[in-house]
Formats: structure tokens, C-alpha cells, sequence
């Protein structure tokens, strides 16, 4: 049976929205319907040249504008993002699965607030001055690196692709991004709000399409020198091992299997609470999620009831339904994933004490959705591999503890150190593990508290680089030292 033309979501090259050469486009599914709602360009290596052309050509004129006026387009940009919120937080949900009442108040909020930073950051930076003695005086130009490759993942589609193209283009460089293919709808509808607000053609250039065909074409351009990734460790090395010969400057943002420790001394209300939020918010996947509990044994038997307790609480159903607090795992791979590791955790010893089984359908439009509940596994070993490899999804492993040195090692013992959050009383306390936990980030009594200034990045398989304020201003710079003898 021919079915209805599915809206077409093209590229955006040269301020111009665009067919793939190729004319070939892929279907979007909904998550929460498993129905294809769109079709996105399966664009090649031949758009990202298109691409490339354009990025160039746009160059040198944005480059050398002054810094006021390329904040001025860009807090424009921001400016018609939030006037089109609601507009974008549905395009959220129902590209992604994530609850529309999180898309509104995380997902779109963080990217207006992503344009305006970057976009006033640059009206406020200094550079530095070297005096040699009675010889010479030098000074540091931090100029644009010229094309910006920006490619990102599917679980927080604008919030993470504003994160890159914001500073990007803000200091001056033109752009090339590439959301993932499975969420691809917010990057679209961002290119026209670019074109509203003036943004000259060719600064910002979208390119649709899978990983292994536009993501790769883009990170082995030779003119795009400098790479912005977030997403997996297995396609991050991919993208290190291709730029490494080009030597182009990488930025990775890659997984995690974050460390959550709850002392006996935390304020349990809080750490409880905190610990729901961190642990399935988004479906459990956020790459910050603490998907690892590690409990003080004093406090375990009741944080781990209570925790069972208000996590059996949140409201699982239709994403774009207000009160959902859990909706759809982004496609059907994904959840055979968590399918996997809640199966191979049983056999590794584990408990399912919450959730582990597909639930029923929240209602008949979400019927053959993809659907998986929180659920939270105990009694397992610390170097299983569920505990050791990231799922990305709602499961998290409880593990009892009894001793701070003790569970240092434990959140230690992991390829990984993106986040971790530790709940304690006891202050000294919170300095001394801080200090310890080979992670980005430390979050003490609280979780996915972001001050955009700060440095964000991941350490060990995590990822390389930083990102974030003053950090991406000079990733996204070349520093020149200019000297002159007197
Ligand atoms: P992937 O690594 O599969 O994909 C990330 C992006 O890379 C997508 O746009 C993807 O395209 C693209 N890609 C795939 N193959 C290549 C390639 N060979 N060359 C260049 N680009 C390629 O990650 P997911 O989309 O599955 O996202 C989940 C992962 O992202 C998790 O591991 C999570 O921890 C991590 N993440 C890390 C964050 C951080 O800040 N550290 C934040 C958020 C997520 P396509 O989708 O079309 O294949």
C-alpha cells in the first residue's frame, strides 16, 4: 500500500536547504510509536564537499566581522529559539522519546542559553602580553581555525549540537554540523531560525545523514581542521584514529559508567531524590548518569528500599503526554541493548529488584514503541561487566561499601571517568574524595548542576580535551604569538 509522503528533512548548505546529491533519504522513526514519521537525507562524502565549498567561501568575511556583530546575530538566534520553545520541545520529544516536559525545561532552554553564552562570551575576552625583559614584547592572537566539524549524538540533540556550534562560530569560524541521524529533526528547524536571524549563508552548514557515511566524510576532509565529537568511545577512537595523520585539532566527549556514592552521613531525602534524577532521567540516557550506586553499608537496607520506592513512582508513558516522567528509549537497538545487559546481568549473579521487564504499552498510539522501565539490579560484583561496560539506558547497579578507600577503588576501577557524584555531610570528607575520583566532573550533593564557564570533558576513556567556557573559546581558537623586539 503506498503510504502519505513523509515530511523531508534536507541539508542546509549555503544558507539554502537542499536535496542529498545522492536523493536518497532514510526514514525517522517516532521512539514512543516505532512508526516512521520523517525522512532525513542520507547524504555521502559529495554533500559534505558541497559543504566544505560553502564553509569556505563564507570564511573570510565572518571571520573578520567584529565580534559585536557576530553576538548580535547569534543572540538573535537565541532570541527565536525560545520565542519557538514549545515548537521545539515537541520536535524534541518526539524525535528523540525523552518526556516533553524535559525537553522544555532542560533540552531547549540549554540551547537559547548555549547561543547567549557563547554569544556574549566573546564580547569579554583578553588575551595575554609577554614582556621580555628589555628585549622584546609579545602578544597572544586568537584567531579562528577556519572549519569547524561538529557532529553529535541523539540523546540530547540540540543541547549538545548548540554546545559546539555556538563557540564555533562565535569566535569567528564557519561550520559543518552533523546531528545524529536518528534525531535529526531540531538541527532542521535551527537552520531556519539561523536564516531568520541573518546568520550569512555558509557559516552554519547542516549535513544530514549516517555516521559512518557524513561523520566520517567530515572528520577526513582535509580543509575542516578542527573536530568537535560527542558520543560513543568506539566512534571516538574511529574519529581520533582519522584525524591523528591529518593532524587536526579533536575535541572527544565519549561515554561513561559514572560512580554514584551515597555516605552514611548524606541527607538521605536529598541523596535519594538526587539519585532517581541522576540515575533514569531522560531514560537513563544522559552520558552523566551515575548508572553505578555504591552505597555506605550503615545506610544501605534503607536507601535502597526508598530508592525502589520513588523510583517505582515516576510516571512512565506517552512522551508528548505532560505528566510523563519516563518515556521511549530512542530506537529498537538501543533497547535490545538494555535488554541484553539486564539478562547478562542476571547471570552474572545480579537481582532485579525494580522493573527488568517490557512493560505494556502506555496507550494504543505508543503501541509498538520502545518501552523499558527503570530498573535497578543489586548483588552484584564490582568488576562484572555490568558494572564495567556503559548501557545507556534505565538500569542502574546498587553495591554496598564499607570503607571510603574502598569505594574510591570501586569508582576508580573503570575505563571510564566522565562524572561522578558523591552525597556526604561531612565536608572534609567531600574534598578528600573529590580530589580522588578520576573523573571530569565531581558533583557533591548534587548532579547535573552546569555552570557553563566551567571546564566539562571526560578523563581516561572518556574522552580528550575540554570543553565549556574559556575552554572551548580557545578550543575553537588558534593562539599566534607575535613578537616584537624593541
Ligand atoms: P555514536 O558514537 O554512535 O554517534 C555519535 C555521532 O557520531 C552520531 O552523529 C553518529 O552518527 C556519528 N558517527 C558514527 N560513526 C561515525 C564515524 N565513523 N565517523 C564520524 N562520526 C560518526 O553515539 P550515540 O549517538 O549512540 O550516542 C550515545 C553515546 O554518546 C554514549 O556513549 C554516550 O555516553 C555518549 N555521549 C557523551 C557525552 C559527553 O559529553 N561525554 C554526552 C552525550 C552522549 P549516526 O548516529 O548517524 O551513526
Amino acid at each position: 500500500m503506498a503510504r502519505t509522503a513523509l515530511p523531508r528533512i534536507q541539508n542546509f548548505i549555503d544558507g539554502q536547504f537542499v536535496e542529498p546529491i545522492s536523493g536518497r533519504y532514510l526514514d525517522n522513526i517516532e521512539p514512543a510509536t516505532g512508526k516512521p514519521y520523517s525522512q532525513v537525507a542520507d547524504s555521502d562524502a559529495h554533500d559534505v564537499d558541497l559543504a566544505v565549498v560553502a564553509a569556505e567561501k563564507a570564511l573570510a568575511d565572518w571571520a573578520k566581522k567584529p565580534a559585536a556583530e557576530r553576538s548580535k546575530i547569534i543572540l538573535r538566534i537565541a532570541d527565536l529559539i525560545e520565542r519557538d520553545l514549545e515548537k521545539f520541545a515537541r520536535a524534541e520529544s518526539i524525535d528523540t522519546g525523552k518526556p516533553i516536559s524535559l525537553a522544555r525545561s532542560l533540552d531547549i532552554p540549554r540551547a537559547v542559553a548555549n547561543f547567549r553564552f557563547f554569544a556574549t562570551a566573546i564580547l569579554h575576552t583578553e588575551s595575554e602580553a609577554h614582556i621580555t625583559d628589555n628585549v622584546a614584547f609579545n602578544y597572544t592572537l586568537r584567531q579562528p581555525r577556519g572549519i569547524a566539524g561538529l557532529i553529535s549524538p541523539w540523546n540530547l540533540p540540540l543541547y549538545l549540537l548548540s554546545w559546539k556550534i555556538a563557540p564555533a562560530i562565535a569566535v569567528g569560524n564557519t561550520a559543518i554540523a552533523k546531528p545524529s541521524e536518528l534525531t535529526p529533526m531540531t538541527a532542521f528547524m535551527l537552520c531556519e531560525i539561523a536564516r531568520e536571524a541573518g546568520l550569512p549563508n555558509g557559516v552554519l552548514n547542516v549535513v544530514q545523514g549516517t555516521g559512518p557515511k557524513v561523520g566520517a566524510a567530515i572528520t577526513a576532509h582535509p580543509k575542516v581542521n578542527t573536530i568537535s565529537f560527542t558520543g560513543g568511545t568506539v566512534t571516538g577512537r574511529k574519529v581520533a584514529e582519522t584525524c591523528a595523520p591529518l593532524f587536526k585539532k579533536v575535541s572527544l566527549e565519549l561515554g561513561g559508567k559514572n560512580p554514584n556514592i551515597i555516605f552514611a552521613d548524606a541527607d538521605l531525602d536529598a541523596a535519594i531524590t538526587g539519585s532517581v534524577r541522576s540515575s533514569f532521567a531522560n531514560q537513563g540516557q544522559v552520558c552523566l548518569c551515575g548508572s553505578r550506586l555504591f552505597v555506605e553499608r550503615p545506610a544501605y537496607k534503607e536507601f535502597v528500599e526508598r530508592f525502589i520506592d520513588e523510583t517505582s513512582q515516576l510516571k512512565m508513558g506517552d512522551p508528548l503526554e505532560e505528566k510523563t516522567e519516563q518515556g521511549a528509549i530512542v530506537n529498537k537497538t538501543q533497547l535490545e541493548k538494555v535488554k541484553f545487559y539486564v539478562e547478562l546481568a542476571k547471570k552474572e549473579g545480579g537481582k532485579t529488584t525494580l522493573g527488568g521487564v517490557e512493560p505494556q504499552p502506555p496507550n494504543e498510539r505508543c503501541r509498538d514503541g520502545y518501552f523499558f522501565p527503570p530498573t535497578i539490579i543489586t548483588g552484584l560484583p564490582v568488576s562484572c561487566r555490568t558494572n564495567r561496560e556503559e548501557i545507556f539506558g534505565p538500569v542502574v547497579t546498587i553495591t554496598p561499601f564499607d570503607r571510603e578507600e574502598e569505594v574510591i577503588n570501586y569508582a576508580n576501577d573503570c575505563d571510564y571517568g566522565l562524572a561522578s557524584s558523591v552525597w556526604t555531610q561531612n565536608l572534609s570528607r567531600a574534598h578528600r574524595v573529590a580530589e580522588r575520583i578520576n573523573t571530569g566532573t565531581v558533583w557533591v550533593n548534587c548532579w547535573l548542576l552546569r555552570d557553563l564557564r566551567v571546564p566539562f570533558g571526560g578523563m581516561k576513556q572518556s574522552g580528550v580535551g575540554r570543553e565549556g567556557g574559556e575552554e572551548a573559546l580557545r578550543f575553537f581558537t588558534e593562539p599566534k604569538n607575535v613578537c616584537i623586539a624593541k
